[in-house]
């Protein structure tokens, strides 16, 4: 358990490359979405928001640059920065928070606390909750709670183009990780795909590769490859696989070894949820099948 946890707290704190975590490489490219939003394809995608009191950015972080993500704000307009918003408190998003408030000192920074991830990024930082309305010049964004990745995971709500700001909720062409010993939960994670698909957004937006245009094939097929790992996890543990270790050579054959705490975490995060079912239990580590 000791190396999940720290490698995971390395590929979350910035120690380890993006290059070994995330399939889909930056691109550097940037697309006016809607007028005055800009989607910058980055290390950690971030939109920025022209309005007349100054820029609203969502999601700045720059994981070993972070001065990079000013420079490519200011190489576009070169405004203030009004108000910075941020979906989740990991490296890849959060990071950018301190050179951005020694840059702009009178901008907002705001996020949902998470206060032992948070106190990593040193800035003023104004807590969200569930619901909050942001002004984004003449627009709202609504904060949507979407736990599952991160504890203080939130979507941002765009009702009049039916935009949401996803964050980590989804990636086109792979999936997300739910990582249990850093606070990510299965269960919550399922509840906020729901959740976000009972919205029926017309486009996703997400910290990591491109825009989302067919959100419900997406957000469904997740639910989808969530119920059918599960049915793996029951299978292995229905043929006496006791650890998740096992259930992880079982389930992903040929599997890199640098993915390998990836993909066990993957599994844990099953486990919890099935032991939370009263589907699964343990008795020192060794997981077992709990039959109705
Ligand atoms: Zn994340």
């Amino acid at each position: 358990m000791g190396t999940i946890r720290e490698r995971g707290e390395k590929l979350f704190s910035g120690e380890l490359s993006p290059r070994e975590h995330h399939p889909l490489q930056p691109t550097g490219e940037s697309e006016e979405v809607a007028d005055g939003v800009v989607f910058f394809r980055w290390l950690g995608n971030f939109t920025a928001v022209k309005t007349a009191d100054g820029l609203v950015l969502i999601d700045t972080g720059a994981y070993f640059n972070q001065r990079g993500t000013i420079e490519m704000v200011r190489r576009h307009w070169p405004d203030r920065v009004n108000t910075a918003i941020y979906t989740h408190g990991h490296v890849d998003h959060a990071s950018g928070a301190p050179a951005l408030a020694a840059r702009f000192p009178d901008a907002r920074f705001l996020k949902m606390p998470w206060p032992e991830r948070d106190s990593r990024w040193p800035a003023a930082w104004e807590g969200l909750v569930d619901g909050t309305a942001i002004a984004a010049g003449d627009d709202t964004l609504v904060t949507v709670h979407t736990p599952g990745h991160a504890p203080d995971h939130l979507c941002f709500w765009h009702e009049a183009s039916r935009t949401l700001f996803c964050g980590d909720l989804a990636v086109k062409g792979t999936t997300v990780y739910i990582p249990p010993n850093l606070g990510g939960d299965l269960t919550a994670y399922l509840a906020s795909l729901e959740r976000v698909l009972a919205l029926r957004p017309a486009r996703l937006l997400p910290a990591h590769g491109p825009v989302i245009d067919d959100p419900e094939t997406v957000l469904r097929g997740y639910l989808e490859h969530r119920r059918e790992r599960e049915e793996q996890v029951l299978d292995a543990l229905r043929r006496g696989d006791r650890s998740a270790d096992a259930m992880v050579t079982r389930i992903y054959r040929s599997l890199e070894d640098t993915l390998v705490p990836i993909a066990r975490e993957s599994v844990l995060a099953h486990l919890l949820k099935l032991e939370r079912e009263g589907r699964a239990g343990r008795r020192e580590e060794a997981w077992h099948i709990i039959d109705p």
